[in-house]
């Protein structure tokens, strides 16, 4: 029998969820996940993915998987620590290590499982930290993990960073500061004000902390934003997932080699969790190896981004502020932006609403995540999709 008290919790909670419109129904994608989709047996422009340079369905990722699990199998068998690290996990971290122009690197599961291990490894209840108020949920629930005091500082407002990291210092009750960021803001697409971040940090000893996901393999060259910056000397942590640009699946910390030894003997992830498959690691050794050597694919997800964002600007649409291929069209009331998102589908386009409580009321938008992979043909009929909708709901 199941517990009554159980079924009456769920039963009045996701009964909840539907009457405040806040209840996603899962939409399956029939097959890979490209720059087009299949949803309901109908084909889209899928600009919804986080698939920057189109590695997900590349080739060369592909017959780097399917060789490695002809050599490895399916299963790495253990946790690293055990006897789960194969040559293929130490090739992973030493191209991670050059890809961040760090000293090394330590691989994980996935990116929020990285945050998961890494902040509670260093820091503790006798610490502080500063975390951007628009951080990731990842991020945020790694800092509660740690037991350290928590304060917010708001997003990318650096007069409140300082004033923040001065008291922090000053109060004389912390044994550590550290700063959080995400690199990139993945619903605005605006970057982390690092060098700002670093001046502070050096200012009181604090120790930095940028999780990178939405920036690898986008800003810097694709070498992410730290690189962009030029900052690579001076983030203590840099961050990233092997999920996003990478194309596959995973996450990593680069960063001195001190600070990787540590992790590996104390973050709980690297000891518990069994290591990714020889089949992930293998593709996203490639994927790395493609992107230290060239700039093609990064410059063609500039290209296109640049191309949408122009186009939608054109039409007379509010692209916001985003500094990456992110592309938000700001439509504003929440029921509206749904709607828009909707209509859009219909056309054969599949660009995720965003509303009041992911951003502030008000300012709902439609996300555009445009790819590598992404065609200028696909992207003409993405325009003419959203001058068609934005002209039937009277927006332009
Ligand atoms: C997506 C994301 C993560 C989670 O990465 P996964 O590899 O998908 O687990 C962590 N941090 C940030 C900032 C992200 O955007």
């Amino acid at each position: 029998m199941t517990s009554k008290t159980l079924n009456q919790f769920l039963n009045s909670n996701l009964q909840q969820l539907k009457q405040n419109g806040l209840y996603n129904e899962i939409d399956t994608v029939q097959g890979a996940n490209g720059p087009t989709i299949h949803i309901h047996d109908k084909e889209f422009i899928n600009l919804s993915s986080n698939n920057y340079l189109g590695l997900a369905t590349d080739e060369r990722l592909k017959i780097a998987a399917m060789e490695a699990v002809e050599v490895y199998g399916v299963g790495s068998g253990a946790v690293r620590t055990i006897n789960g690290t194969l040559d293929l996990h130490e090739k992973l971290e030493e191209n991670l290590a050059q890809f961040k122009g760090t000293e090394a690197a330590i691989a994980y599961q996935s990116g929020f499982n990285c945050n998961m291990a890494a902040i509670s490894a260093v820091m503790d209840d006798q610490d502080i930290i500063l975390s951007d108020a628009l951080n990731h949920a990842s991020i945020i629930d790694g800092c509660r993990l740690s037991k350290a005091t928590i304060i917010p500082f708001a997003h990318s407002d650096m007069d409140d960073l300082r004033k923040k990291a001065k008291e922090a210092a000053d109060s004389g009750k912390y044994k550590k500061i550290m700063i959080i960021t995400d690199g990139v803001f993945s619903m605005d697409g605006d970057i982390a004000k690092l060098p700002d971040i670093v001046e502070i940090a050096e200012e009181r000893n604090i120790i930095t902390y940028v999780d990178d996901a939405h920036g690898s393999g986008v800003t810097g060259n694709g070498f992410g934003t730290v690189k962009h910056f030029g900052l690579q000397e001076s983030i203590d942590f840099q961050i990233g997932t092997l999920s996003k640009a990478i194309g596959v699946v995973g996450g990593y910390v680069a960063g001195k080699k001190n600070l990787i030894n540590w992790l590996k003997a104390r973050s709980r992830p690297f000891l518990f969790s069994t290591a990714v498959s020889p089949a992930d690691a293998a593709a996203s050794i490639k994927a790395l190896d493609l992107l230290i050597n060239s700039t093609e694919l990064n410059k063609k997800l500039w290209g296109n981004g640049n191309y949408l964002k122009q186009g939608l600007r054109k039409l007379g649409f509010d692209i916001g502020k985003s500094e990456t291929p992110i592309t938000p069209c700001i439509i504003g009331e929440e029921k509206i932006t749904q709607e828009f998102s909707r209509r859009l589908y219909d056309e054969g386009v599949y660009a995720k609403s965003i509303v009041f409580p992911t951003v502030p009321k008000g300012t709902g938008r439609v996300r555009n995540m445009p790819t590598a992979a992404h065609t200028k043909e696909m992207l003409d009929k993405t325009l003419s999709a959203y001058e068609k909708v934005g002209k039937e709901m009277g927006l332009l």
